[in-house]
């Protein structure tokens, strides 16, 4: 039975690449109906920032990630914080020192910093002199009260291999392991060590996470093997970059997911797009790009995790958003666009839903919305340049006619429908013998007092109201 775990640490935002994992780290159990657990990894005290686990599952409700234990949930094998598992460890350490694949270390911080050479490359490596105490040594340093940390006893020569689900089989030497501290001086474990007690107490049959985390695994592995335990497999993902260089990082400015969702874009693009930077289906779907969660969890497989570093295009974004947004009922899309149409546009006489019509199919990014629609609450100050247009066939003196032909027919309307409007401009272009955009190009860029306008002439007069829409025509003529 499959279970894999989301383990994040609190750092009081999403990631895109945390987004990633997460996404397929839910999809591998869900697509295999298994169970999908969030445990918290806060054991690096320093790092903690309040109110960041909300913001853990906040994100992953609004993205439909849902887990089925974790500690807001509970559980069979919890706690699901690491902080209140912290009694737990010592005792596999003190498992490990017996089995001889531990042992505990006196020296300092300047003692135990040393560097090493191994093929040729300097590594920062302790050098094991306390794993060769004689038992009286350790004995009558325990008995000075010396403090100490546990450290993983890597084998003296030989290899390591293990297999990672997208790299494959690795080899190191052991030479390159480092005798990693399992236990810190406060007793607290380090991650490398909780990583592995937690992942074999609850069970986890999937270890998703970053490759940055790849040239650990053989560390993990001697673990597994000194307790005798399964070697879960191994799903190391490649990194999401910013460029062929560079990770994407929030320090330097790239967005997190909470950065995304706050500059307009719908969570089911964002997810969507994720889904297929390092990931892509295969088969039939191969040439599919937009899926819903519930079609990635039919789609996705392991198999189709990309070795290869994916690079975040905003451009892409902005592409999936898009079509997410034109697929979305008009009543849904008013909802969404609403308090972006309301950021600039005040007046309550004004309908949202209706204004929202005019943005649907134009509209990538819905924090595009109030600069586009700003005119309807206030009309711009505009230069008289913005009468002439050549494809129209119009210029100052042209749009001057047009306006006052149609201020009276405007007026004389007994209802103020689009339908009503559109006949009456239509006719009056008809009777005046010009092409309607010789009669629709004025009376637009007088009512909205902008070159480019969400919607044409008819629509923004309807939308504006037969008062303010006279009265706006009026002052294009002064
Ligand atoms: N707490 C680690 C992180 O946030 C998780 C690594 C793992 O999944 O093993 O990067």
């Amino acid at each position: 039975k499959v279970r894999t775990r989301f383990a994040p640490s609190p750092t009081g935002y999403m990631h895109v690449g945390n987004l990633r994992t997460a996404l397929y780290t839910w999809l591998i159990a869900r697509s295999h109906g298994g169970t999908f657990i969030l445990r918290i990894e806060d054991t690096d005290q320093g790092r903690l920032v309040e109110g960041a686990v909300d913001v853990i599952y906040k994100t992953m409700a609004e993205c439909g990630l849902d887990h089925d234990e974790g500690p807001d949930v509970g559980g069979p094998v919890g706690p699901y914080i690491q902080t209140e598992r912290r009694d737990l460890y010592g005792k596999y350490a003190e498992l490990l020192i017996e089995k001889g694949a531990a042992y505990r270390c006196f020296c300092n911080k300047e003692d135990a910093a040393e560097v090493d050479v191994a093929d040729g490359v300097s590594i920062h490596k302790y050098d094991g002199r306390c794993s060769r105490l004689s038992e009286a040594e350790i004995q009558a340093n325990l008995d000075a009260g010396k403090p100490y940390v546990i450290r993983q006893k890597i084998p003296r020569g030989g290899t390591t291999t293990f297999h990672d689900a997208i790299f494959g089989d690795i080899t190191v030497d052991n030479e390159t392991l480092d005798d990693q501290v399992l236990i810190k001086s406060d007793g607290l474990p380090t991650y490398n060590f909780a990583n592995v007690i937690d992942d074999h107490l609850m069970g986890i049959t999937h270890v998703v996470r970053g490759s940055e985390y790849l040239s650990s695994a053989p560390k993990y592995n001697l673990l597994y093997e000194a307790f005798g335990w399964e070697i879960p497999t191994y799903v190391h993902c490649s990194p999401v970059m910013r460029d062929a260089q560079n990770k994407m990082s929030k320090r330097h400015g790239d967005p997190s997911y909470e950065d995304l969702i706050a500059r307009g874009y719908l969570t089911e693009a964002v997810l969507n797009y994720v889904a297929l930077l390092g990931w892509s289906p295969k088969g039939e779907l191969a040439e599919q790009e937009v899926f819903s969660l519930q079609e990635l969890v039919q789609a996705f497989d392991i198999s189709g995790i990309s070795k290869s570093p994916a690079i975040f295009d905003i451009v892409k974004l902005d592409h999936f958003n898009a079509i997410y947004l034109r697929s979305l009922s008009p009543e849904d899309f008013a909802k969404v666009a609403e308090p972006y149409i309301r950021q600039s546009v005040k007046n309550p006489a004004l309908s949202v839903p209706e204004i929202a019509a005019l943005l649907q199919a134009r509209c990538e990014r819905l924090s595009d919305i109030p600069e586009k629609v700003d005119f309807f609450d206030a009309l711009p100050a505009y230069g008289k340049e913005f009468y002439v247009n050549k494809k129209s066939k119009t210029d100052e003196s042209v749009s001057a006619r047009m306006l006052e032909a149609a201020i009276p027919v405007l007026e004389a309307l007994p209802q103020w429908t689009s339908e009503a409007i559109h006949d009456a401009l239509i006719g009056l272009a008809a009777q005046l013998e010009v092409k309607n955009a010789t009669l629709m190009w004025p009376v637009r860029i007088a009512a909205a007092g902008k070159l480019v306008t969400p919607g044409g002439a008819v629509e923004i007069c309807h939308i504006l109201g037969k008062e303010e829409t006279l009265r706006r025509l009026n002052a294009g003529l002064s």
